[in-house]
């Protein structure tokens, strides 16, 4: 007899109590997608050596059906703890916003709002109008223009300024950032013609001056980010480069990428460079990211000389990269903050991770250890002094002091090791609001500089204790 047979029918396990409970809560759809998931498994089991009588169990198929309708309920887009150590980390969506632009756009998604509509006349108005205001006064530009990001607002500057010409950049600026943005293939994208002056080490006036001419559009300088050219090095200071590009009337192009407001110095951080130094300097058009060091949603902040920003507003890309309603809303709200509150690092949830005092952070961690370090007997833990980064290119050799709770596996093996490590990020990954570490020396490395708050710390210690069921450990005092 084909042990398959012994399986219930689709409908005798939506019958099951269980899982006909399930229903009022997750829809008939969803438990039914579930149930046929859970048969469909249970059948490709069975044609292996597992015990019929076991897979088949009535109730153990119903448990089975429930936890795959939790998983498939869970909605793709799920809050995460950071515990990299990166600050401002691209693939965990970079900033989180302040109160105050949560509110914004929480506002703003609930009614309609005058967009596009001048409230004083009643007529159809324009988008950046709602911060074009705001960004002139904070970085001395005249004017002032936003879309998607940074990488569109430099594609769109580029082939508003410099379709069909020539574009001067230092060769030691050809950058990429993560996810495929490079300078040189922007530039191809924008329909400029890239030409690199200099070398990778050190660019002089003179190599732009001699290589400036009729089929030049502009000249681009790009902030190097993620890297940093050490040693025997020289740039051309940027109001240089402005001089030379008005000498020859082309407009200097400065991507800052990430473009701190704040003077960071002033906060105790190390030094960034800031959008009112570019445009104080002459440049013509500046770029920079709204969820980087700013702060603020993902944007593509655009400040500079009124003609170049209103050849980029005519260009037909800026309404294919348009902010939407809920991002200008919370662009607007974290602007705002920049101008009114007296207290930036406090209100500003990526400032404040930053400037969090290393007290804090190991205050945190004493707080935590008794209740991590007995939860898994595969494992030492303890709190030990590290470096977080900034993060998303942002001064990239800038490190600052942290703590981190420090999961070293106990086996001889080094293959055991890296097996437990691995286990113990899957784990943490599977929790409901997953933890994610690095590793770092043969450890598992949760740097607690993103963990702050109350109500942050409890959620984290009230998942914890889920963490020797997600290893597959005995619990403690057992064997593991
Ligand atoms: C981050 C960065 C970009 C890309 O900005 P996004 O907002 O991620 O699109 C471009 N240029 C520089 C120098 C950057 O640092």
């Amino acid at each position: 007899m084909d042990v398959r047979r012994s399986l219930p029918a689709v409908d005798t396990l939506l019958a099951h109590p269980a899982v006909a409970a399930a229903r009022a809560r997750h829809g008939h759809r969803l438990v039914r997608r579930a149930v046929r998931q859970t048969l469909d498994e249970a059948r490709e089991q069975l044609t292996g050596d597992r015990k019929a009588g076991e897979i088949a169990d009535g109730d153990v198929l119903a448990a089975t059906a429930l936890a795959r309708l939790t998983e498939l309920a869970r909605p793709a887009s799920r809050a995460v703890f950071n515990l990299t150590g990166t600050v401002i980390h691209t693939n965990l969506g970079r900033s989180t916003l302040a109160e105050a632009a949560i509110a914004a756009m929480t506002d703003a998604a609930r009614h309609p709002t005058a967009l596009e509509y001048d409230l004083e006349d009643g007529e159809r108005g324009d988008r950046d109008r709602l911060v074009e205001d705001l960004l002139c006064e904070l970085t001395g530009a005249e004017a002032a223009t936003v879309v998607n990001n940074n990488a569109g607002a430099v594609l769109l500057a580029l082939g508003a300024l410099g379709a069909g010409r020539e574009a001067l950049i230092s060769r030691g600026e050809l950058i990429e950032i993560g996810g495929a943005f490079r300078m040189p293939d922007i530039m191809q994208a924008a329909g400029c013609r890239l030409r690199e002056v200099g070398a990778t080490n050190r660019t002089h006036p003179r190599d732009f001056t001699s290589a400036i001419g009729e089929h030049t559009g502009l000249i681009v300088k790009a902030h190097t980010s993620n890297y940093a050219i050490t040693g025997f090095t020289k740039s051309v200071p940027e109001s240089t480069l402005a001089e030379i590009a008005h000498a020859h009337g082309v407009p200097l192009l400065i991507d800052l990428g990430s473009g701190a407001l704040a003077d960071f110095s002033a906060l105790g951080l190390p030094y960034e460079a800031q959008p009112n130094d570019a445009i104080a300097a002459g440049a013509d058009v500046v770029t920079f990211s709204g969820d980087k060091l700013l702060g603020g949603p993902q944007a593509g902040i655009i400040v500079g000389r009124r003609a170049a920003i209103a050849t980029i507003k005519r260009h037909p890309l800026k309404r294919a990269l348009r902010l939407d309603k809920l991002t200008l809303a919370a662009l607007e709200a974290t602007l705002r903050l920049y101008r009114d509150s007296d207290a930036l690092e406090r209100d500003i949830p990526t400032l404040a991770l930053l400037t969090r005092a290393e007290a804090e952070i190991a205050a945190t961690g004493e707080r935590l250890l008794p209740h991590a370090s007995d939860l898994l007997s595969d494992f030492e833990v303890t709190l030990a002094p590290c470096a977080s980064q900034l993060g998303s290119g942002s001064l990239p050799v800038d490190r600052l002091p942290s703590r981190a709770l420090t999961w070293r596996p106990r086996a001889d093996q080094r293959r055991q090791r890296e097996r437990q490590l691995q286990r113990l990020e899957t784990a943490l990954r599977r929790l409901p609001r997953p933890v994610i570490g690095r590793l770092n020396d043969g450890a598992l490395l949760l740097d607690l500089r993103c963990l702050a708050g109350e109500a942050e710390i409890a959620a984290f210690l009230g998942q914890l204790e889920q963490l020797p069921r997600l290893y597959g450990a005995a619990p403690p005092g057992g064997q593991a």
